[in-house]
């Protein structure tokens, strides 16, 4: 048994005062509550979180995600500058080695992929979020080939239909949240709630703004529920959005990505920075942190979501459940 799950097995006995006092000590670090903790709380709150974890999650420790250099992690209760972010960086990595590169990580997640799915127990949630162009749909496709379907699901949201408006504003986003030893991929997610939905004044701003709060302990719930969340917003400049659309503009077979309203959207880039700051700055928590990922360079984007995910599940570190015992000598009938 390990120290964590001894740990778990003392609290499932009655030890409510020891419980208790984690509880505090969580509350204390800002973990318990709609608003993120401030900065100075970052180091203290994620060891505060690893220790109430196993009263909270069942005997696991919430994973907190492993960024692959280059990425920027957004720290709880700072806000962030994304101007200040370089999207073109590649990080160091060597790009004639690039492919070899994503490989060797897809070939990670794949047979970490299998352990979670074999254990049964925990699942992980990936978020992509990006302006218009950013490259959500290509990172999917390219960091996921070769993963066993059965076992990941991607969810694309749109526009929210008249039933889904119908419903608070979480709800057909929780409706998809992965089930244990599921990894489910959001594309564009409850973010656009106070995103696009601020942009175009979709709702009153007093609205939107509770839902910063809400977020945040949605996202806790999905933590001490055993799943852990990785949110990456994939960060391009504004003239590499101009390439890419000139690009769908002048290449015939790109003419399907190609949405005039694009054109319109990007009218709105900085209202759109400026929401997309807000979300990163407010919504970036010890249990689910805000990663930003310089992507400019398609495949230095690739690399290193890719490398984030699989390093994350080999933290979470999933195990195969015991074998029943004797089934080494058994025989099959002919
Ligand atoms: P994508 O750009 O993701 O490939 P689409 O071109 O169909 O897919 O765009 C989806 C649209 O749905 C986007 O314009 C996005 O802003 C919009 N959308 C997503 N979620 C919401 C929401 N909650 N409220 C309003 N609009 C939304």
């Amino acid at each position: 048994m390990t120290k964590k799950q001894g740990k778990h097995h003392d609290a499932a006995n009655g030890q409510k005062d020891s419980a208790k006092a984690s509880q505090d000590a969580a509350r204390g670090a800002g973990l318990v509550g709609g608003h993120p903790p401030s900065s100075a709380e970052w180091a203290r709150g994620a060891e505060a979180l690893a220790e109430t974890a196993p009263a909270l999650i069942g005997g696991y420790a919430p994973t907190v995600p492993r960024p692959a250099p280059g990425i920027v992690m957004v720290e709880p209760g700072k806000t962030v500058s994304l101007a200040a972010i370089d999207a073109s960086t590649d990080g160091g990595f060597d790009k004639d080695a690039a492919k070899e590169l994503l490989r060797a990580e897809r070939t990670r997640i794949k047979a970490l992929q299998e352990r979670l799915y074999a254990e049964h127990k925990r699942s992980l949630l990936i978020v992509f979020q990006a302006i218009d162009t950013g490259g959500k749909d290509g990172t999917i496709r390219n960091v996921f080939e070769g993963v066993n379907p059965q076992g990941c699901r991607v969810w694309s949201f749109k526009v929210p239909s008249a039933e889904e408006l119908d419903q608070d504003f979480l709800w057909r986003y929780h409706l998809r949240t992965p089930g244990r030893g599921m990894i489910g991929v959001f594309n564009r997610s409850h973010y656009e709630d106070v995103l696009v939905v601020r942009v175009k004044d979709l709702v009153p701003e007093p609205v939107w703004r509770e839902r910063y709060g809400l977020i945040n302990g949605f996202e806790r719930l999905l933590t001490a529920s055993g799943t852990t969340v990785l949110k990456f917003f994939l960060h391009i400049s504004k003239d590499e959005q101009k390439k890419r659309l000139e690009a769908r503009i002048a290449e015939t077979e790109k003419h399907w990505k190609f949405d005039p309203a694009d054109l319109v959207e990007r009218k709105s880039w900085d209202a759109y920075q400026g929401a997309f700051q807000d979300a990163l700055s407010r919504c970036s928590t010890p249990y689910a942190p805000w990663l930003v990922v310089p992507a400019n360079r398609k495949w230095y984007r690739n690399i290193v979501v890719a490398r984030t995910i699989a390093d994350t599940l080999q933290a979470m570190d999933p195990q195969f459940p015991e074998a029943r015992a004797g089934i080494s000598g058994l025989r099959v009938d002919d």
